[in-house]
């Protein structure tokens, strides 16, 4: 791992040794929100202890579009063996694990990476507006997926249009066709992929456990279970394609 030439910070998950920001490609799991990461750490060489570069400097107290009632502290959750209390995050409907954001008045609870998401977007298949993060209570399908991946987590909406995209399928290529009149346009792909492949970590669109019967809470985040689908896991790309000019360009 090359080390990046930037001060070593002290951090309140690893008080005895300061930890250095890395580089690499490997894969790790931050030892902070105990979701995957590849790229840039922080590291404690003597320990294999990781951290996000955001989870190792995000602030204790944040205003968030997420929530903008009340402001969001930073706890972070000791894992016990009662499935029943797990905590789910808000926004991707993963579960939490370790740091996370928290409104106690309202129970509303965001992974740190989650905040990282921005507000609004432009994406290559709705060039007319820009896109809105917004919560799944009144969605539409998803012109991506076409309800075949049927996720909770938020998504980007033209409210104007009626033009929603799932936050994972953010992960998913367009592709770049003529038109009959030789313009160049983007559009979904025609099959949706199963899964979706980075590095060597893979996520699966279509192996849910949800629990589909449950129809009185039809938008709301439900506990994944031992599901592999862990979005959780793939936010790290999500916010790197969304916070990138990758998102035009795909
Ligand atoms: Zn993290
Ligand atoms: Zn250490
Ligand atoms: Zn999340
Ligand atoms: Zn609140
Ligand atoms: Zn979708
Ligand atoms: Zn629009």
């Amino acid at each position: 791992m090359a080390p990046i030439h930037k001060n070593p910070i002290q951090h309140l998950l690893h008080p005895n040794h300061s930890l250095t920001l890395f580089d690499s490609n490997t894969k790790y799991v931050c030892d902070g929100c105990k979701t995957l990461g590849i790229g840039k750490r922080f590291n404690c060489p003597e320990c294999d202890f990781d951290l996000h570069e955001y989870c190792g400097t995000c602030p204790m107290n944040l205003s968030s579009f997420l929530h903008p009632y009340h402001s969001l502290k930073l706890v972070n959750r000791v894992p016990h063996g009662n499935r029943q209390l797990d905590r789910i995050c808000n926004v991707c409907c993963d579960s939490i694990e370790g740091l996370f954001y928290r409104c106690k008045i309202c129970e509303f609870d965001v992974h740190p990476l989650c905040t990282l998401l921005p507000q609004t977007l432009r994406h290559v298949l709705h060039e007319e507006h820009r896109l809105r993060l917004l919560s799944s209570s009144e969605s539409r399908t998803c012109v991506i997926c076409k309800g075949a991946c049927n996720a909770f987590s938020w998504r980007y909406r033209c409210a104007l249009c009626e033009f929603d995209i799932h936050m994972e399928c953010m992960l998913v290529q367009c592709k770049k066709q003529k038109t009959w009149l030789g313009i160049s346009k983007y559009v979904p792909p025609s099959i949706f992929p199963n899964t979706f492949q980075y590095f060597e970590y893979e996520f699966s669109y279509s192996n849910h456990n949800h629990n589909h019967n449950d129809m009185s809470h039809p938008h709301q985040c439900t506990d994944h279970g031992t599901t592999s689908r862990r979005i959780g896991n793939v936010i790290f790309v999500i916010v790197k394609i969304v916070t990138t000019a990758l998102i035009l360009g795909l």
